[in-house]
């Protein structure tokens, strides 16, 4: 396999340089790459770039982004032995996320990076960041690519995207997947962990299902909530999901006001997803009396999985399914490594 690695630059901090003439932070030129990283130039393999017609800082990331990546990568699929999508590090978990949910049949890598720091500052991440990627994502073994999944490299570890969140605003290391293991270490070589790689069989060609629904929401409780704002939330015209992040292992108030507002909301129509504040662990609803009342009424459990991933996931089942009880399936269910088997059951 001496398919050349496409780079995709969205945006974001890894990819900005000191402007040589008036020393401001600017974008910069991909095509340029081999002269700001000439380490690149020792791989065997060719890379070739792509640059998004507009640059964003990933604060700005909308659904349609998600679209371009998945036609990009689905177009070129064919061209490269695998991808590496440059990004802002503020929503790259989300975008991981929903691309791991949008591509059907991946049998290459997708390697999410970026940097805290500019790839134009001495002290840079973005350069280890890029290598590490690179070499991720041309990874192969007997003709199978090691790591045929949405991934993240950051800070000498590679994580399932949709399993990641950003939790550091200043360290190198800025992103954590509590409760899955990574997939790689990064050290003087890669250590793949081979059981946390998902080498089931892809049935079909790769594709993608693009269509996200936005029309959801996302409340964390908190102690003094007022009531109003779930009604607020749940009054809004088209609402069609909500994400509850709660307490703990799925636990919320057990105020019979709270709880009518809940089963307001449910009767309505509108899909709850409970997803727990806590960084690590899982949903449990029933353990406590005061996720008892969630699980009666009819709120579905997001076990283990990421508010960012609960997000991606919501969008995108709303957009497939209409019928309620495959709304709430899905949900409810593990499709691409973003719930432990342990939690379901299966
Ligand atoms: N605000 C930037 C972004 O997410 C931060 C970064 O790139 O790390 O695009």
């Amino acid at each position: 396999m001496n398919k050349p690695v496409l780079i995709i630059y969205t945006g974001g901090t890894i990819g900005m340089i000191n402007d040589p003439v008036t020393g401001a932070l600017c974008p910069f030129d991909f095509d340029q790459i081999a002269k700001e990283v000439p380490e690149i130039r020792e791989f065997d393999f060719s890379i070739d770039s792509h640059t998004l017609p507009e640059i964003i800082d990933s604060s700005d990331v909308q659904p349609r982004l998600w679209k371009e990546l998945c036609r990009i990568i689905t177009e070129n699929y064919d061209r490269y032995r695998g991808f590496v999508v440059l990004h802002g590090t503020d929503t790259m978990a989300y975008s991981a996320s929903a691309l791991s949910f949008m591509l059907q049949n991946l049998t290459k890598p997708v390697v999410f990076t970026g940097s805290q720091l500019p790839i134009g500052k001495r002290r840079t991440d973005g350069k280890e960041n890029l290598i590490a990627a690179i070499e991720i994502a041309a990874a192969y073994d007997e003709g199978k690519a090691v790591v045929p999944e949405v991934c993240i490299l950051f800070g000498a570890k590679l994580f399932r995207g949709n399993r990641t969140t950003k939790i550091n605003a200043e360290s190198f290391d800025a992103f954590q997947s509590f409760n899955y293991p990574e997939l790689a270490n990064i050290g003087i070589h890669i250590h793949y962990n081979y059981g946390a790689i998902d080498y089931a069989p892809r049935p079909g060609k790769v594709s993608a299902c693009t269509e996200m629904d936005t029309n959801i929401a996302i409340l964390k409780i908190f102690p003094g909530m007022r009531v109003e704002i779930l009604d607020a939330i749940a009054n809004i015209p088209g609402l069609r999901g909500l994400i509850l992040e709660t307490y703990g292992s799925g636990n919320a108030p057990t105020d019979k006001v709270f709880l009518n507002k809940i089963k307001e909301a449910l009767n309505k129509g509108i899909v709850i997803y409970n997803v727990t504040q806590c960084q690590g662990g899982s949903v449990e609803m029933g353990r406590y009396e005061t996720s008892r009342e969630l699980l009666n009424a009819g709120v579905i459990s997001g076990h283990d999985i990421t508010t960012e991933a609960a997000a991606c996931k919501m969008m995108s089942i709303l957009a497939r399914y209409t019928n309620l009880a495959d709304i709430q399936k899905y949900l409810n269910i593990n499709i691409r490594g973003e719930i432990s088997p342990k939690y379901i059951g299966c």
